[in-house]
């Protein structure tokens, strides 16, 4: 059986009752050899164990802003939408697959809360805290890259990319501040702020700042994130793990 890749979701824009999950996220794990799941927002914490004892991987899809109390800081005016009931589960569900070494990938809002669960910080508005920086909300087509980032040497992200630059699309205000125990920071643009961050520890714990679900179907170093993410988590289902 394919490995089982687990999905976070966000409420929909127009329906605030209705869980939103862009269709991308679903095919690039398909092209990539999983089977995509879709983890709602749950009421009640305590089934996080059971969720997690059933998926090979954990996908943290993007969204809104992390309510800034669950990295005791105070919310400043340039906040924007938070919903705490889903940073509530994403980083309990976080814990648990850090804990188990349950395979993880982030992207956008999906670094930040790995980088939160991880006991790091976040700036909350990148125009407030940086001078002069690039243009980090892009009015480009969501497929098309837009600013540089730099990967790291030594780090699986280059690895998994083969390469040291690419331009990748950018749709984010926050970013990355302290970075989480164990994790370092794996990419980062040409104004300083982090694109993608690692764990040191875990097999496969990844954030990446920018957008590949967007972008895989143009971009085969890109595409090659899905595949070494399901990669992951086929060879975590296959230990015997769960
Ligand atoms: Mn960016």
């Amino acid at each position: 059986m394919r490995p089982v890749i687990g999905i976070t979701c966000g409420l929909t824009n127009i329906d605030r009752n209705a869980y939103g999950l862009r269709k991308e996220y679903i095919y690039a794990i398909e092209d990539a050899g999983g089977i995509p799941v879709i983890i709602p927002i749950f009421r009640d914490s305590s089934l996080l164990d059971d969720a997690i004892s059933f998926i090979d991987g954990l996908l943290l899809s993007g969204g809104g802003d992390i309510d800034p109390s669950f990295y005791n800081e105070e919310r400043q005016p340039t906040l924007r939408t938070v919903n705490i009931e889903r940073d509530r589960i994403e980083i309990e569900l976080v814990q648990r697959a850090l804990d188990n070494q349950v395979p993880i990938l982030g992207i956008c809002r999906g670094i930040q809360v790995l980088n939160v669960a991880g006991g790091g910080t976040l700036y909350q508005d990148i125009p407030s805290f940086f001078d002069d920086p690039l243009e980090h909300f892009q009015k480009e087509p969501e497929d098309q890259g837009t600013h540089i980032i730099h990967i790291s040497e030594n780090s699986k992200l280059i690895e998994i990319m083969k390469q040291k630059t690419i331009t990748v699309n950018s749709f984010h205000h926050q970013a990355v501040k302290d970075v989480a125990n164990n994790f370092i920071v794996t990419a980062i643009s040409d104004d300083g702020v982090v694109e993608a961050v690692e764990s040191v520890t875990h097999p496969f714990a990844i954030g990446v700042q920018f957008h590949p679900e967007r972008m895989w179907e143009k971009v085969e170093p890109i595409r090659s994130i899905f595949v070494s993410f399901v990669d992951a988590a086929r060879m975590y289902g296959q230990r015997g793990c769960k």
